[in-house]
């Protein structure tokens, strides 16, 4: 059987930010006390790393920044058995099981591939023994009572970590574009950063730095070199340049056996990274695996040019904006480059109707903006694709044909350059202006308003839009019913 597990990491932890509003109405005392500890990585064996956080004041907890699930309580293991990590809710913490204060504390973690739950993978494994590492793993903060208050830095963030990592003996580090032997220490904030560590050299190109994993296929190879520059210049064309070359990281697993074909990739400040694993890329791809391809470089491409100008923690609200319009961006822009990605984008646009409105029709008259409660995450990319493709043909209809859904998030960026928040007002505000007043209505209501018949206000929403007739015909084909 064919399977596809399509990921995409690129969410704040929205939990984070409401906490630390609570904590700030009790600061004093608990500011006095929190500190980031230094963190200090390095490689105990082949597949086992080592995390120590060294405090430089004793404390009773150490409590994650990060928390989506359950795997770091079942995965990593103090060296001491006087430590535990305990999992439950929305926190991790570590503490002595005597509840004693310490100094330092360290942990043995299997350095294997995992998927966690809209967050970037802990580790990448690459076919030659190299990793990719992502650094906002290790965030903690320390302090005495139950929801530490975390130190910030001077853009109101929280951090930064002292991070130091070592790489084994034939391998180098990879951290900010710059290869570099030995161990290295740096400062890290917000949503962390991926850093390599192996044997590999990046190669450079035009359009970015690449590490490429050796035992890539062939075809997918080939579709990289092909799309990727093309979507990084067009992009640069329509939105803005970037200020940096990014890198690009893609690794394919060595055990990982999986039926079928898996990726998860996503972008951080001047990165794109894609971790392939299963069975299915020993073989050529199916058509539309290879269709696959072009559309997830497309789409990280898109966060790569959002991100430059709109910073984390904005990031973060109404995902619908930014992912949907990633899809969107994906649909524009790859039947510009691949002449016979249009059947494949039709299905797209049609599967996205159909998985918005099976969603939606699950959370009880929720709106899309309330996915979180409802782990359904999936209509920001569902539901967004297709708002954004109304956006989109709102704003073609009032330039006669001369402006698109680029133009919109030109402007969007601009503004948001220029002090505006990054949010859904702002967003809709542009459309308004560019496109026209009742397909803003029509997203504001869909995104946020409670949804009686979500098949109908998306398909007159789409049609009052303006989304061309053979799209309009195919939806209105689509069984919304059931599985
Ligand atoms: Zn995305």
């Amino acid at each position: 059987m064919t399977t596809k597990t399509i990921i995409d990491s690129t969410h704040k932890g929205w939990w984070f930010i409401t906490t630390l509003v609570i904590a700030g109405v009790v600061l004093t005392e608990a500011a006095f006390a929190a500190q980031t500890p230094e963190i200090v990585l390095k490689q105990v064996q082949s597949g086992t790393w080592n995390v120590t956080y060294n405090l430089a004041h004793p404390a009773k907890r150490l409590e994650f920044v990060r928390v989506r699930d359950e795997s770091r309580a079942q995965r990593w293991r103090p060296t001491d058995e006087q430590f535990e990590l305990k999992h439950s809710a929305d926190l991790d913490v570590i503490t002595r099981k005597d509840e004693g204060s310490f100094s330092n504390v360290s942990f043995n973690i299997p350095a294997t591939y995992i998927h966690v739950r809209k967050e970037y993978a802990p580790f990448s494994p690459f076919s030659d023994g190299g990793l990719l590492i992502h650094s906002g793993r290790y965030h903690v903060c320390a302090g005495e009572e139950r929801r530490v208050a975390c130190p910030k830095d001077d853009t109101g963030d929280e951090g930064p970590w002292r991070i130091t990592i070592s790489p084994p003996t034939g391998a180098h580090v990879i951290l900010h574009g710059e290869v570099v032997n030995g161990p290295v220490t740096f400062f890290d904030t917000h949503d962390g950063t991926n850093i390599y560590v192996g044997p590999a050299i990046p190669l450079e190109t035009e359009h970015f730095l690449a590490v490429i994993d050796s035992d890539l296929p062939k075809n997918i190879h080939e579709k990289l070199f092909t799309y990727l520059p093309q979507f990084i210049e067009y992009f640069s064309q329509r939105l803005h340049k970037l200020s940096n070359r990014p890198m690009l990281f893609v690794s394919r697993d060595p055990e990982l056996r999986t039926s079928g074909y898996s990726s998860q990739g996503g972008t951080l400040p001047n990165q794109i990274f894609m971790h392939l694993y299963g069975e299915g890329w020993d073989k050529e791809p199916d058509p539309a695996t290879a269709h696959f391809i072009p559309w997830f470089f497309a789409h990280e491409a898109a966060h790569l040019f959002q991100k430059s100008r709109v910073s984390d923690a904005g990031f973060g609200s109404n995902p619908w904006i930014h992912e949907g319009s990633a899809d969107a961006f994906a649909s524009l822009s790859i039947k510009k480059f691949d002449p016979e990605a249009d059947e494949y984008v039709m299905t797209r646009v049609s599967n996205a109707f159909k998985d918005c409105v099976q969603e939606l029709s699950k959370m009880s008259g929720d709106p899309i903006n309330a996915a979180d409660k409802h782990g359904a995450f999936d209509v920001y990319y569902s539901c967004g694709m297709l708002m954004n493709l109304a956006a989109d043909s709102s704003v073609r209809r009032a330039s006669k044909g001369e402006k698109d859904l680029f133009d919109i998030w030109k402007v969007f960026l601009e503004e948001i350059d220029s002090g505006a928040v990054y949010a859904q007002a702002t967003y809709l505000s542009v459309i308004e202006r560019m496109g026209d007043a009742g397909t803003a209505e029509f997203l504001r209501k869909f995104a946020s308003d409670p949804q009686t018949d979500p098949r109908a206000t998306l398909l007159s929403g789409l049609k009052s839009a303006g989304v061309n007739e053979d799209i309009l015909d195919e939806l209105n084909a689509v069984d919304s019913a059931g599985e």
